[in-house]
């Protein structure tokens, strides 16, 4: 087996070990004479591989026992929609800031249901920053504000909860979810795509207060016929996130990457984990003026790193050459370009040594 250094965005490097605790389960699962992917959502192995699921992901965020957890699919950005939804009326408002790409569908979405507007935006400067505390404020009556913890595409992130101005706070926090201690009671909605740090992509994690559970159920009486099934939370959370069939295979590999953290020493250790890996990257893009990174330094991320060379001619053969030696999926997100390189929880801190090295001896030869 020969494994790459993976950088990818998502779906992401997953901890060998887990890899290997899920081909086991293939073939045959706990005793039960069936393989992981053939056994009934309905039967008792796969509950309490969702219920483990619920209670490691719990005990990790420090998630308030009244907050309700769901694992749906159709990814973070059926959230977009179902998260208006559940929460606005069609006379209700909801505001959101707006630090890239995925902010700029998830406002986009929202306003299908609801009165949705962006109440910053950081379009006109490349979206190289996230907004400090008096650069936005709310809309009187909005119902919720929304943002997104991690700038996944331009590689930017909040390193504390912004102010929601008096409303409710949503938050996606589809790429750094479980990279370092967070405050989700400060928050009453927040939802994540498995693909980066939980698991598989298939299966989005959401988290709900009492409050967003409430406005569910009351936004879904007010709608003609109520909420369409697959789309209501309170209905999910009556049937335990098993109202039809859910990714039976990923909601066990989720639990499985969440048992291989919590092994690790949980949040606070991931964060120890995490910074190590960002001080050696940045500390490389800070050490010569042949890189030059995207974010404004108060914004950069922990998880998605994002840096140009002189040129786009020498950024191609960046990635090139960095892919023969075993650096793969380096290369910056279409919109942007550049580089970028992802250091999610799962990846090794040695991989970003790799990387380290490859820039210096690429600086030496072409800098
Ligand atoms: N939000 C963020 C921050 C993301 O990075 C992504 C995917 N990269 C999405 C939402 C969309 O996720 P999905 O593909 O699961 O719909």
């Amino acid at each position: 087996m020969s494994r790459a250094h993976n950088f990818s965005a998502g779906p992401a490097v997953l901890p060998v070990s887990v890899i290997e605790e899920l081909q086991a389960a293939l073939p045959e699962f706990q005793g039960s004479g069936q393989g992981l992917m053939e056994l009934s959502h309905r039967s008792a192995h796969f509950q309490a591989v969702i219920d483990s699921a619920d209670a490691r992901l719990r005990r990790l965020m420090g998630i308030p026992e009244a907050y309700s957890v769901l694992f749906l699919q159709g990814g973070a950005s059926m959230q977009f929609f179902m998260g208006a939804l559940n929460l606005c009326g069609p006379e209700d408002k909801a505001d959101y800031v707006v630090t890239g790409a995925w902010s700029q569908k998830a406002v986009k979405e929202a306003n299908r249901v609801c009165d949705a507007t962006a109440v910053w935006s950081g379009a006109e400067s490349g979206f190289d920053r996230v907004p400090g505390e008096g650069d936005y404020d709310a809309r009187e009556g909005a119902t919720f504000l929304h943002y997104t913890t991690n700038n996944t595409i331009y590689g930017t992130q909040f390193h504390g909860v912004p102010s929601c101005h008096g409303t409710h706070l949503v938050a996606d926090m589809s790429s750094d979810i479980c990279s370092r201690p967070f405050d989700v009671a400060a928050h009453d909605m927040i939802y994540a795509g498995a693909q980066k740090n939980l698991g598989p992509s298939g299966v989005v994690a959401v988290i709900l207060s009492p409050w967003a559970l409430e406005r569910s159920r009351t936004t879904g009486q007010s709608r003609p016929g109520g909420l369409p099934s697959m789309l209501d939370y309170g209905l999910m959370v009556d049937k335990g996130s098993m109202f039809n069939t859910p990714n039976t295979f990923g909601i066990f590999a989720l639990e499985r990457v969440l048992a291989w953290v919590e092994g690790l020493g949980g949040l606070p250790a991931m964060e120890a984990r995490n910074q190590a890996k960002i001080d050696m990257l940045y500390g490389e893009i800070d050490r010569s003026d042949f890189w030059t990174g995207h974010a404004q330094r108060g914004s950069r991320s922990w998880m998605n790193v994002t840096w140009r060379l002189p040129t786009p001619e020498l950024e191609a053969t960046f990635i090139s050459e960095a892919a023969a030696t075993g650096l793969v999926a380096l290369k910056g997100h279409r919109s942007v370009g550049g580089i970028r390189a992802s250091l999610y929880n799962a990846l090794e801190p040695e991989s970003v040594a790799a990387l380290v090295d490859f820039m210096q001896d690429f600086e030496s030869r072409k800098g």
